[in-house]
C-alpha cells in the first residue's frame, strides 16, 4: 500500500488525526474546483446564476455568498452536509476550513477527492445566521435546487453527512444513530448516512465509527458497480 494512503487509512481508523498532509508535514489546502467544462449545455451556469441571484427565502438577506457545490459536473459520488458555516460563507465554497480539511481526509481515505471524482454540497446554499439548524421553510425553498443538482450529477451514491442533513434528504426524525449502517433512497439514488465532521471534531472518539460508515459506503459502491441491488445494513 502507498505509504501516504497507508497513513490515511490509519488516520480514518483514529490511530492519528484525520489530517490530510503533504511533503514536509504541512497540512494540503482544499483543492480550488478546476474549470471544465459543462456537460449539460448550459444548464450548470444557469443553475448556479439562480442560486447567486435566490431570493426564495430570508437567508439571502444575511448571507455572503450562496454556496453552490464543487466538484466534477458528472461524478459518481455526492456528499451533501447541511448549510455553510462562516467560512463557507466567506469563500463560496461548501466544506471548507477545520472541517472540511477532515472530510477530505476522509474522503481520500476512499479514494475520493473533490477535485477529481466526487461532487460536495449542501441542502441550503446559504448561511443560517450564527449556524442555527435550518428551518422547514428554508429546506422547503431550496431542495429543488439540490434535486436539479443530482439530476444532473447522476451520482451512483450519496453520502449525506450530519443528522440535520440525513433528516431532511430522507424527511424524517429518527436519530442519527438509527439512520447509519444501512441503504437509504433518495429519489431512485442509494443513500448512506454517516457523522459531520464538525461533530467528529468535538467528538473524535467517534471517528472509528465514521470510518465503518465510510467502509460501508464503499463496498456498496462496489457492488452497485457489479450490478449487486444496494439494498440492505451493514454486517
Ligand atoms: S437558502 Fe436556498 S432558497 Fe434560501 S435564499 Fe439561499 S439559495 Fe435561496
Amino acid at each position: 500500500m502507498h505509504a501516504a494512503r497507508q497513513r490515511e487509512y490509519l488516520a480514518a481508523l483514529g490511530i492519528e488525526l484525520w489530517q490530510p498532509r503533504v511533503a514536509g508535514g504541512a497540512t494540503a489546502p482544499a483543492p480550488a474546483a478546476p474549470a471544465q467544462p459543462d456537460p449539460s449545455g448550459g444548464e450548470w451556469e444557469t443553475l448556479r446564476r439562480e442560486v447567486r441571484e435566490c431570493r426564495r427565502c430570508a437567508l439571502h438577506t444575511t448571507r455572503t455568498n450562496g454556496v453552490f457545490g464543487v466538484g466534477p459536473l458528472r461524478t459518481d459520488w455526492l456528499v451533501i452536509g447541511e448549510a455553510p458555516g462562516a467560512e463557507e460563507d466567506r469563500r463560496g465554497e461548501p466544506f471548507v476550513g477545520a472541517a472540511g480539511q477532515l472530510l477530505d481526509a476522509m474522503l481520500r481515505a476512499i479514494g475520493l477527492d473533490r477535485g477529481s471524482n466526487v461532487y460536495i454540497a449542501n441542502v441550503l446554499k446559504s448561511r443560517p445566521p450564527h449556524n442555527r439548524d435550518p428551518k422547514p421553510e428554508e429546506v422547503s425553498a431550496c431542495l429543488p435546487f439540490l434535486v436539479r443538482q443530482i439530476a444532473l450529477l447522476q451520482p451512483k451514491i450519496m453520502l449525506a453527512v450530519g443528522r440535520i442533513a440525513a433528516q431532511n434528504l430522507l424527511a424524517t426524525d429518527a436519530p442519527l444513530a438509527r439512520l447509519r449502517g444501512r441503504v437509504h433512497r433518495f429519489g431512485d439514488t442509494p443513500l448512506v448516512v454517516t457523522y459531520h465532521p464538525a461533530y467528529l471534531l468535538r467528538t473524535p472518539g467517534d471517528k472509528r465509527k465514521a470510518w465503518e460508515d465510510l467502509k460501508f459506503a464503499r463496498n456498496v459502491y462496489q457492488q452497485l458497480l457489479q450490478g449487486v441491488p444496494a439494498d440492505g445494513h451493514r454486517a
